[in-house]
């Protein structure tokens, strides 16, 4: 079959992989739809790795299951999270279900014809999509889950305010998902067009993020933010959420800079403020439950944050795309569709 095997962000080359039948736990499963994440762009994060296969962000067809297995057949529509906790070590009993400490095995990645799934993920880590969540809806539940959950560890509340630094797919993501608990959101981005997506995705005020921030907090909430999502990797996002955290308030790392930047932090005046300060960190069973709950329930709008549907011939362009975060919010690879066949 053929791979998208990624090498780095400009070297990513269409190879033919071997693929095995699936062994008697094991399922075959065919990748209809798989998105590309911000996080698979960070090389500093995925390059230990390299070479691989990425994507993680998956709907799929099940076409050959294992003598075994007894619960998926071939037809099913099925999402498979890249990893899943084991539930019973003292991580996954405190909730903090990424720092499981038995997590092994890791899906094959999605930007592949077919995944043969192992079998602590046929067991643990397949759901079953409903009607009401398409192959393409099902890229969101990965990304989505992560959001669920960095709202959920801040401890977000109806009714309060929200400042969502960096709009890009997990920005807009944050946006929509605050909304839905009535809380009031202030958005920044640099690119002016994803202004425009901000507000359309409910954003009750979307600046750039050149402006004066705080002050347009205040005007505009009289207080400074509960919560700071910082969605961005900038520095200047940093400074800016130290600015903006209101006195109790939250700042979420959803995004990190580069690890050889060094963040400063104001802990003398968040002492006073009790200003906390937190990380979110991928997802956990809960949150792919509670994404697939809000996808099915059309809570979130996800089909018009859809951009681009390419071809896995076309990754590299694909990857330019999110790389320039210019014009693309999310871009789906298609990797059964033929070139030209899809937009
Ligand atoms: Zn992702
Ligand atoms: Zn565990």
């Amino acid at each position: 079959m053929k791979a998208a095997v990624w090498y780095n962000n400009r070297d990513i080359r269409i190879e033919e992989v071997p693929l095995r039948r699936p062994g008697p736990r094991e399922m075959l499963v065919k990748v209809i739809s798989c998105g590309i994440c911000g996080s698979d762009i960070v090389e500093w994060y995925r390059l230990p790795r390299a070479p691989l296969v990425q994507g993680h962000e998956l709907g799929a067809e099940v076409v050959e299951v294992g003598g075994s297995v007894a619960r998926y057949r071939p037809g099913d529509r099925v999402f498979i999270a890249p990893k899943v906790p084991c539930g019973t070590c003292s991580y996954c009993r405190e909730g903090h279900f990424p720092q499981c400490s038995e997590i092994k095995e890791r899906l094959p990645g999605g930007f592949a014809e077919y995944i043969l799934v192992p079998e602590v993920l046929v067991e643990k880590g397949t759901y079953l999509l409903p009607e009401s969540i398409s192959y393409d809806q099902s890229t969101f539940i990965e990304p989505l889950a992560c959001v669920v959950r960095s709202q959920r560890l801040a401890g977000l509340k109806e009714g309060q305010s929200v400042l969502v630094l960096g709009c890009g797919m997990s920005g807009l993501l944050q946006i929509q998902l605050a909304k839905t608990k009535k809380c009031a959101v202030v958005a920044t981005d640099v690119v002016e067009k994803k202004l425009g997506y901000a507000r359309s995705f409910g954003a009750d005020l979307a600046i750039s993020a050149a402006e004066d921030v705080p002050k347009c907090l205040t005007d505009h909430l009289r207080k400074k933010a509960d919560v700071v999502m910082v969605c961005s990797s900038a520095m200047s996002a940093v400074k800016q959420a130290w600015a903006c955290v209101d006195k109790g308030g939250a700042t979420v790392f959803f995004a990190v800079p580069e690890p050889e930047k060094t963040v400063t932090i104001p802990v003398n005046d968040f002492w006073t403020k009790e200003v906390r300060i937190l990380t979110s960190y991928y997802c956990g069973p809960p949150d792919v439950q509670e994404a697939m709950r809000l996808l099915a329930a059309r809570a979130i709008d996800v089909d018009r944050m859809i951009t681009h549907r390419l071809p896995l011939a076309d990754i590299v362009r694909g990857f330019r795309l999110v790389m320039s975060g210019e014009e693309a919010v999310k871009v789906i690879i298609k990797p059964h569709a033929k070139a030209g066949m899809v937009g």
